[in-house]
């Protein structure tokens, strides 16, 4: 209607036609067209984690018309998987897919982005980087090392693990060798375990020859995948040392800051997009893969006994509270996270926690 009016008192459709092709001309400009690289810390076709990050290339090239192509690698193949972080920060690729647990060594304060024993797990740690202070505090943490972080999505609570000796009470854990990394690793070395820590490929073989007696990995799916259930007894839950890792992405500042703006906003919710799928994933084929360790390889399941993990807790908090005095960032971080997990926490009881119980009595565990 506006535009029929102009015309006319323009006077001169032609002339008024011909202004309009001009102002739409800028449209047909070719636009610049980006290639990045990617390197992640996985194997390569691990799936979920190697796959989202491959599923996030795919998105962000369909997303911007194939105007920012992203190659991506999986650990190894172009740097060493532990390289990731530094390879993007030095902008030797532009991205990087990874756990913030594993740069524990340069900023302690990054583990409270991917995992803390007894923490938040997937929903509170979701609504912590996109409803509380996380994101901010994640990209302070970064930014001295010219890196802007991204959520990933969550394995959801991990397992126990695989243990050929039973857990009936904390002391089981004196002499008990185990595979846990990180923070997990440091509670059961408090409890009195020694932890051994061996590349990916070796632990069913260590397992299977008693150099250790216990290995945490994943959840059903990785761990089906792996065949622990051929080299161990007894297949514990719940993953109190991993209650909802969160996975990351990783872009290199200078790169991410040279891109136009509507390729800035298409990454970003990319990665939102598959941060939503990772824990899809996770919930969906974990719960497949139970069922086979269960029915199909007749896997025991046990809890760990109330007191053991009560115990487990206090020993946990003694060492998050040590690991957030290594520097104020961690300090900084670990205050917003305990806050926060206390107001979530808090609601989840009333509802998430309400709801469980009522439901759980018709899934009951046949293992
Ligand atoms: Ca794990």
């Amino acid at each position: 209607m506006k535009r029929r009016e102009f015309l006319k008192k323009a006077g001169a459709g032609a002339a008024a036609a011909a202004a309009i092709t001009t102002i739409g001309a800028p449209a047909v400009i070719a636009k610049k067209h980006y290639r990045w690289k990617m390197v992640t810390t996985w194997p390569p076709k691990l799936p979920v984690l190697q796959d989202g990050a491959e599923r996030l290339a795919k998105r962000i090239e369909e997303l911007s018309d194939g105007r920012l192509k992203i190659e991506v690698f999986a650990g190894g193949e172009l740097v060493p998987p532990f390289g990731t972080f530094d390879a993007v920060s030095a902008g030797t690729v532009e991205a990087g897919c990874a756990a913030a647990y594993y740069w524990a060594g340069k900023m302690p304060a990054s583990q409270w982005f991917a995992a803390v024993p007894f923490g938040l797990n997937a929903q509170g740690m979701c609504a912590w980087f996109h409803g509380g202070n996380a994101q901010k505090l994640w990209e302070e943490t970064y930014a001295p090392f010219n890196v802007i972080p991204r959520p990933g999505g969550s394995t959801g609570v991990q397992m126990g693990g695989w243990f050929n000796k039973k857990i009936n009470t904390l002391d089981d854990y004196k002499g008990l060798k185990m595979r846990i990394p990180g923070l997990g690793g440091k509670v059961v070395a408090r409890a009195g375990g020694t932890v051994v820590l061996a590349p990916g490929g070796e632990i069913f073989t260590n397992l299977e020859r008693g150099v250790i007696d216990a290995t945490e990995w994943v959840g059903p799916l990785h761990d089906l995948r792996m065949g622990f259930y051929q080299a161990a007894k007894y297949y514990y839950y719940p993953g109190w040392h991993e209650p909802g890792t969160y996975l990351e992405y990783l872009f290199n500042k200078k790169a991410y800051e040279s891109l136009p703006k509507d390729l800035q906003h298409i990454i970003d919710a990319a990665c939102m997009e598959i941060e939503n799928w990772t824990l899809a994933q996770f919930d969906a084929r974990n719960g497949a893969a139970l069922q086979t360790l269960i029915t199909k390889h007749k896997v025991k399941l046990i809890k760990f006994p109330d007191q053991v993990l009560e115990g487990l807790r206090k020993l946990a908090e003694e060492v998050v509270e040590e690991e957030a005095n290594k520097d104020p960032q961690a300090r900084k971080v670990h205050e917003d996270f305990k806050k926060f997990q206390k107001i979530v926490g808090t609601w989840g009881t009333i509802s998430e926690r309400a709801y469980y119980d009522i439901i759980q009595k018709e899934y009951p565990l046949k293992a």
